[in-house]
């Protein structure tokens, strides 16, 4: 069988699993081991807190964005109306069938293309920073009410898996700020509730605090996730390194500070 390598082996495998998708294609997956550090980065200087947007995918410090890639929508809707097509088959029909796979082949090529831009945001945002700082998706999920779980949506929760990973094994921090830390009402500035709440302020892009200050909605938000981030952080790394210091084991690889706290 011919086969067409996605990247190479960092390493002999020792085993290899075979799978036929859907679409008729065939996946190979290796089983390699690898050294803890395999993948770490040399420390970066910067940190930043990640506001996800609705806007934008992505909000970073200083007002970076990452904007949503237009062909979440475009995929969206081909998804959509291939899910039509399907439906409208007869039941059993050499049609259906055809339907089916045409459906299937579609969703491995948005897969497909999804992860290849996650992936490339996410290594970038490891390699730029030593500490990254999230806002919980369950915010958003609430946030967008009926909207849930969009394509858009499933993305972002992806997005936020890799990255959690990718940055424990690059030996980053990481924290997810708790879902009911008020990011976006917060004032950077001065400490006071003073944003836009909720549902019906959403569309609110910059707001003034009676302190004076006028504030980008995201990027005070985004400077909230990152202080509140660094906190949660140097909160664990102290943890860790008491349990260190009492003899208890910490798990090599374990996300978060406690694997190198600056
Ligand atoms: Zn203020």
């Amino acid at each position: 069988m011919k086969v067409a390598w996605s990247r190479a082996l960092p390493a002999d495998p020792s085993s290899v699993t075979v799978i036929r998708a859907s679409t008729g294609k065939y996946y190979a997956g290796f089983v390699v081991a690898l050294d803890d550090d395999a993948e770490m980065l040399p420390p970066a200087e910067a940190d930043t807190g990640i506001d996800l947007g609705l806007k934008d995918f992505a909000v970073l410090r200083n007002g970076k964005t990452i904007p949503s890639p237009r062909f979440f929508l475009a995929m969206e809707r081909r998804l959509k109306k291939a899910q039509r097509r399907l439906s409208r088959k007869q039941r059993g029909s050499a049609n259906q069938v055809k339907a089916r796979s045409a459906l299937a082949i579609l969703h491995d090529k948005v897969r497909s293309r999804r992860d290849d831009w996650l992936n490339k945001q996410v290594s970038a945002i490891v390699a730029e920073n030593q500490g990254i700082y999230v806002e919980d998706l369950c915010v958003r999920g609430l946030v967008r009410g009926r909207h849930a779980r969009s394509f858009h949506d499933q993305a972002l929760g992806q997005f936020l898996a890799r990255l959690e990973s990718k940055a424990a094994r690059a030996g980053r921090s990481f924290a997810k700020v708790d879902r009911f830390f008020p990011s976006s009402q917060l004032c950077s500035a001065c400490g006071a509730i003073t944003g836009p709440k909720g549902l019906e302020e959403l569309s609110i892009r910059t707001w003034s605090c009676p302190c004076g200050v006028e504030h980008d909605r995201d990027e005070n938000a985004e400077m909230n996730i990152r202080r509140e981030g660094r906190r949660l952080a140097q909160v664990a790394a102290g943890s860790a390194e008491t349990r260190n210091a009492s003899g208890e084991q910490v798990r090599p690889g374990q996300p978060g500070a406690a694997r190198n706290p600056r």
